[in-house]
């Protein structure tokens, strides 16, 4: 090693690494390499003494300094003329990292699969064999029939029921290890012919055989609302707001066609591609093979595959989940939002974008039309068309002149509730609607969004509630197994036999979860066929979709859920629909807690009546008169919007969508340490905004926030608001430039939860 500095000969190139710094790092080009190395193509670069795969950013650019050394790009995997980023997808990254004031590596880093980063090429999909366990027989037995089978075996009905939850079918280690079911009692359900093993080469992916009858003709509405998205200028953003089952998705379907029947690729974008199975049945129907399913139950492998499919013009059309607005589909000619309103279009990591703005970017930027399509349009959706941003079409009547199902609104503090419910509220009307609905071989769709046995866990005696040792949540009881969960951080312990502060024994369970509605539905309508929808019943790969088939297959006569049975579902079966208690959300410390309860109470009952059948809606709440229950029983999101939108202007200042937010968090695992660190930020937006934004922001708090302690951090934030979107744009750059020295505190512009 000589000490003189080494010269600096040839090409360079700027590199952004997917770590979490805004900088880039300048590579010099091998002479060998030279025709690979382009603006977005992958290359991979000696860092220190490990190697990564970085972006080129750009080419020739100025040497560094002479007394710095520069490394050689090491390899450059993709093709030329087709490198991984094209350049407006590096200009999105661009723009997400500015906008959100998230670090360019981590922007970049969202764009491709991971598989895509890794240094050798990663190996196949091969999961290896699985051992399953799988009930025999379609149909689930009544309880009636259960108790005859099970008599004298609670384990093993236990085991049966934990099966028949999961959707008929679970890998055997999921059974024993997770859900602590015992072996003895799955042995003895094989051995009773109730179930049978199985080893399972390979799951099977059920999105891949799916596929619908070639679509109906439009209707005269659906027409109306085709010919004005083409009579549209491409570059305004289109809300067809329609109400639950007009038939929104023959119209994306349509204005797809056209786009690639014209020789454009396009991207439909829904909220949870494992609940939209109907969805994806159609397009497939119409696009067949042209299609890549992008979903969370695909390998690393046969993401990067179907990754490349798209990027290789192979596949024109991308279904999938937010991450999908990335997805590198040729001559893009059409974005499509599914369901915009839905919270989960929002990334809750670095970088924290929101699929609804980044397919308007990314739309604008390839000159393609973004569609956004809602019955309960957010509210910022709303305002950005009512300001001119956006052109709404109305599908205000559903397919076939059908009525909007009638919703009846049940007051829980007055009405007559069944006096076998116990503490469960469960009134004699809904009650009533149930049993006639199971009466006539009809479907039932009931909500409750809380899972879990019980909510939480209290002593009768000194009035201590079992806390999250790691989070200032309540623990919830489950069943199935037993045990305390925190839904929060995964934390969890044996369901203790006496207070532990005071020792009093027998503990009160309070707070109705979706595990103990079941039992009771059990008990209630024992020859009813119930299944359970919630994070608890779809942990197993396909479940959610072996759920949704046996409701298609109408082997279920109550599908009963979390918010996860509010989404899209077209079951022209299902007459009744009720919300067993509409208040769960109503009155969270968040100032969408009015629209979020809104949205899910309409779309929920939305479900309700959408064959010849017709249907009807039972609402349980114990604020009858609060706007979100009136609007929604009223299936009205103008109606919703107008007594919401003056709210949100007061108290001064206003909340989104009269003005824009970024929150910042900071969080540490000593509380002074959290406070101090929004102080320090909070102070230096308040300079800002004094010496550099002469007021334009407005900056609240800092103060704890509504969850005070997570998973062992305690949590103080600060929310920022400015009727500016250029002042907040401003801060976010400026707070990118400072990189990471503020220990613990994250940014979230835009951000869907206050809590
Ligand atoms: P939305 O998403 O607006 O709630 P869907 O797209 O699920 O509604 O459509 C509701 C139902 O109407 C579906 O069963 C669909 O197959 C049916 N449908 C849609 N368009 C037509 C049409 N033009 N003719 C007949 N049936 C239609
Ligand atoms: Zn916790």
């Amino acid at each position: 090693m000589s000490g003189a500095p080494p010269v600096c000969p040839g090409r360079f190139a700027e590199v952004v690494l997917p770590v979490p710094v805004s900088r880039s790092y300048c590579y010099q080009i091998p002479d060998r390499l030279a025709a690979g190395v382009v603006p977005g193509a992958r290359v991979v670069v000696p860092v220190q003494r490990r190697t990564l795969v970085g972006v080129v950013r750009a080419v020739d650019v100025a040497p560094p300094p002479r007394d710095r050394a520069v490394k050689p790009i090491a390899a450059a995997p993709d093709p030329p003329s087709l490198p991984a980023l094209s350049p407006t997808l590096l200009e999105l990254a661009d723009w997400i990292s500015r906008y959100y004031g998230a670090p360019l590596g981590l922007a970049v880093r969202a764009l491709l699969p991971g598989a895509l980063w890794g240094v050798a090429r990663p190996a196949g999909p091969a999961e290896g064999a699985e051992r399953v366990v799988t009930l025999v027989g379609a149909a689930l037995p009544s309880l009636l029939e259960r108790e005859r089978a099970f008599a004298r075996a609670p384990k093993r009905r236990a085991a049966y029921e934990a099966l028949e939850a999961l959707g008929g079918s679970a890998p055997v280690k999921h059974l024993l290890e997770r859900l602590k079911l015992s072996r003895a009692a799955v042995d003895g359900l094989v051995a009773q012919e109730l179930a049978r093993y199985a080893q399972v080469a390979q799951p099977r992916d059920p999105f891949a055989g799916l596929e619908s009858p070639p679509p109906p003709e439009l209707t005269a509405d659906q027409r109306r609302v085709v010919d004005g998205i083409a009579a549209t200028p491409a570059d305004v953003p289109v809300l067809i707001h329609g109400v639950t089952g007009s038939g929104k998705t023959l119209v994306y379907l349509d204005v797809l066609r056209s786009v690639v029947a014209s020789g454009q690729g396009a991207i439909l974008l829904v909220p949870e591609i494992a609940l939209t199975p109907q969805t994806v049945a159609r397009v497939r129907g119409v696009f067949g093979h042209q299609v890549a399913v992008l979903h969370s139950g695909l390998s690393d492998g046969e993401r990067a595959d179907a990754w490349r499919a798209l990027r290789r013009g192979e596949r024109r059309v991308a279904v999938g989940p937010r991450s999908a607005v990335f997805a590198p589909v040729q001559r893009l000619g059409a974005i499509v939002v599914d369901e915009e309103h839905e919270p989960s279009y929002k990334q809750g990591t670095s970088p924290r974008y929101h699929a609804r703005e980044v397919a308007q970017v990314r739309a604008r930027l390839e000159g393609a039309r973004v569609i956004f399509g809602s019955a309960t349009p957010s509210l910022e959706m709303l305002h950005l068309a009512r300001t001119g941003g956006a052109r709404i079409f109305a599908l205000p009547e559903r397919i076939g002149a059908r009525p909007l199902p009638p919703v009846e609104v049940v007051d829980l503090r007055t009405a007559p509730r069944l006096p076998s419910a116990g503490a469960i509220p469960w009134s004699e009307a809904l009650d009533a609607a149930v049993q006639a609905a199971l009466g006539r071989h009809e479907q039932v769709i009931l909500l409750l969004n809380r899972r879990g046995f019980a909510t939480y866990l209290q002593c009768p005696a000194c009035g201590v509630v079992r806390e999250c040792p790691r989070c200032a949540i309540a623990l919830t009881v489950h069943q199935t197994p037993a045990a305390l969960r925190c839904h929060y951080c995964g934390h969890e312990e044996p369901v203790p036999a006496r207070c532990r502060a005071c020792g009093h024994e027998v503990q009160r369970m309070r707070g109705l979860g979706t595990q103990q509605l079941e039992h009771f539905l059990g008990l209630r309508f024992p020859e009813a066929r119930i299944a359970r929808m919630d994070l608890d019943t779809t942990s197993t790969k396909w479940a959610h979709h072996r759920i949704l088939e046996r409701v298609s297959r109408r082997e279920v006569d109550i599908l009963l859920g979390t918010q996860m049975i509010a989404k899209g579902l077209d079951f022209p079966q299902v007459t009744v629909v009720g919300v067993v208690d509409a208040d769960t959300a109503l009155h969270f410390p968040d100032f969408r807690a009015g629209e979020r309860t809104f949205q899910l109470v309409a779309q929920v009952a939305g479900r309700a009546g959408r064959g010849p059948l017709g249907g009807a809606v039972y609402v349980q709440t114990r604020a009858p008169t609060h706007h979100a229950i009136r609007a929604a029983a009223a299936h009205s999101v103008e109606a919703f919007a107008a007594e919401e939108l003056p709210l949100r202007t007061t108290p001064h200042p206003a909340y989104p969508p009269h003005v824009g937010l970024a929150r910042f968090l900071a969080t540490a695992p000593a509380e002074p340490d959290a406070q101090a660190a929004a102080e320090r930020v909070a102070g230096w937006l308040r300079r800002a905004n004094e010496e550099r934004l002469s007021g334009a922001l407005t900056v609240l708090g800092p103060a704890p926030c509504p969850i005070t302690r997570l998973q062992g951090r305690w949590r103080w934030h600060l929310l920022v608001k400015s009727a500016d979107p250029r002042a907040l744009g401003r801060v976010m750059r400026a707070w990118r430039a400072l990189g990471r020295r503020v220990e613990g505190v994250t940014v979230d512009r835009d951000p869907v939860s206050l809590l």
